[in-house]
């Protein structure tokens, strides 16, 4: 019998972009949420191999994949000869915003940790991860947290307000390095209330985190595509109290209050053709 896990996806509720260092990556203020979309993967021990399986055809199963990066990563680092074989199956859209290669490099170190009997700790795991990926420490965190620095300083938050999500991705892939050079050359850009954000997740208020959902990446992929405005507008004209397109997009998310909404919305936006995947989800912790 394998050993199982869940990779869970996330969505930005605010992403800021504050600096760029010369190694070209960039300084960001973040926050971000867990929702209730995931992978899932079975793991077993080999004797040094590692074999990657999925479903999903779409994906490189060689040592490009954040799967296999992982676990070379941890034979490295920790001197463990075994191996693992992987079935990956890929639920999360790809190349989206929604930290799926992140999420599922996560989980390979945290097995990895486990089926070895590594007893790395979380700090541990998360000075390998970001090794791999600015993402990839927060996925081993989850929850509700503000990430700064490259997105490796994290502070966990209460967990934010219950809410009922609509996700869509349309059908196109975003390069998260073609959005971040791309903002370079933007002046004047709207940067989001991080710090409101904050302020209305520690007090609970879920209008205010409504309210205020931003993303400066929008500047550059709304452009680029922009389906993604017309999706975030037919969320609002379906009677979300807000939209917002996640991390470089192009996945766009809106929130509703009512089961009933969320469902019209759902059926209405899957029948405008405009997305090509779309969930009602909510977060988790
Ligand atoms: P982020 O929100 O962290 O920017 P993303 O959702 O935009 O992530 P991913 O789905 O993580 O983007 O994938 C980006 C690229 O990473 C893919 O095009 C793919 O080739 C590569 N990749 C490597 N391993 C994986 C994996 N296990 N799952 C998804 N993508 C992977």
């Amino acid at each position: 019998m394998g050993y199982q896990r869940k990779a869970y996806a996330k969505v930005n509720l605010s992403l800021d972009v504050t600096g760029r260092l010369d190694n070209g990556y960039h300084l960001v203020d973040m926050i971000m949420q867990t929702v209730n979309i995931y992978d899932e993967l079975s793991f077993e021990r080999t004797d040094g191999e590692i074999v990657l399986e999925s479903d999903c055809g779409e994906l490189p199963l060689d040592e490009n994949n954040l799967i296999y990066k992982a676990i070379r990563l941890i034979q490295e680092e920790c001197g463990v000869t075994g191996g693992l074989r992987v079935f990956l199956k890929k639920n999360i859209p790809i190349a989206a915003g929604m930290a799926g290669g992140s999420t599922d490099c996560a989980a390979t170190l945290m097995a990895m940790d486990e089926l070895y009997g590594l007893k790395l700790g979380t700090k541990r795991l998360m000075e390998l991860g970001v090794k791999l990926g600015a993402d990839v420490p927060y996925c081993i965190l989850g929850g509700t947290a503000r990430a700064q620095g490259i997105g490796e300083k994290l502070t966990r938050l209460p967990n934010c307000p219950t809410m009922k999500l609509l996700v869509a991705k349309p059908d196109l892939n975003v390069s998260t390095k073609e959005v971040y050079t791309g903002l370079d050359a933007l002046e004047n850009l709207p940067h989001p209330g991080v710090d409101d954000m904050v302020c209305a997740i520690e007090s609970g208020n879920g209008r205010a985190v409504a309210a205020g959902l931003g993303n400066v990446l929008e500047c550059v992929t709304i452009p680029l595509h922009p389906v993604i405005r017309e999706i975030k507008d037919r969320m609002l004209e379906l009677g979300a109290i807000n939209s917002l397109m996640s991390g470089s997009g192009p996945t766009v998310f809106g929130i509703y209050e009512k089961d009933e909404e969320l469902q019209k919305a759902y059926e209405a936006l899957a029948e405008s053709g405009l997305a090509k995947q779309i969930f009602m989800t909510e977060p988790v912790w």
